[in-house]
């Protein structure tokens, strides 16, 4: 289990530095997988993903690796298939709920590849992208519903362009190619869990 030096305590809202499109306290890992939105786009679209590297393995370096471009090819026989990829996400939430952050929420990572929203081809253009360290058939973590919360939340107070209606999976637009978070994801708790934190005034 990685024990994180966070600064902040974990009850205090999390916060995004408008100037860096860094969110505060996380573990920063950046990437050379992004490049900047089209001129004048700005994030109105949360997407979520599911990843584990290897698949069905949890806690090792690999999804770093993927994301910076210096993943062994020849550490795992999946590795293989994967290792040149040039992906990224804005951010990590592992198992333990530490969040890690590829890239600055404001630029475009690389993270849904062919995909399409309400008519809307080439999400990354105009989405931030958060991963879930699991699979589509193990249920997430506690602390990575509450840590995916208190982000989006954080997210919503950053980024006028986002809201609450504009959540969704990566399946939901690449359906047919990509399948996380899979049925492991709980929608309706996560909704839930994120209105209350609005209604709480939580951080609001
Ligand atoms: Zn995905």
């Amino acid at each position: 289990m990685t024990i994180t030096t966070a600064t902040i305590p974990d009850s205090a809202p999390l916060r995004v530095d408008a100037a860096t499109g860094l969110l505060v306290g996380a573990r920063q890992v950046l990437s050379p997988h992004f490049d900047a939105r089209p001129a004048g786009v700005k994030p109105d679209l949360l997407v979520v993903h599911g990843i584990s590297l290897p698949p069905g393995e949890f806690g090792g370096p690999w999804i770093d690796r993927l994301f910076t471009g210096t993943l062994p090819a020849d550490a795992h026989p999946y590795f293989k298939k994967i290792a040149g990829q040039r992906v990224s996400a804005h951010a990590l939430i592992r198992r333990d709920g530490e969040i890690v952050q590829y890239v600055p929420f404001g630029e475009r990572a690389w993270h849904a590849g062919e995909s399409q929203y309400r008519g809307r081809a080439a999400c990354n253009d105009f989405s931030i992208g958060i991963e879930l360290e699991g699979t589509d058939e193990t249920p997430y973590t506690d602390l990575q519903y509450e840590k995916l919360v208190a982000l989006t939340a954080a997210l919503l107070r950053s980024y006028s362009s986002l809201s609450d209606q504009h959540i969704v999976g990566h399946s939901d637009v690449a359906p047919g190619r990509k399948t996380d978070p899979g049925p492991s994801f709980d929608w309706s708790r996560f909704r839930a869990q994120l209105g209350k934190h609005h209604t709480a005034g939580g951080a609001t």
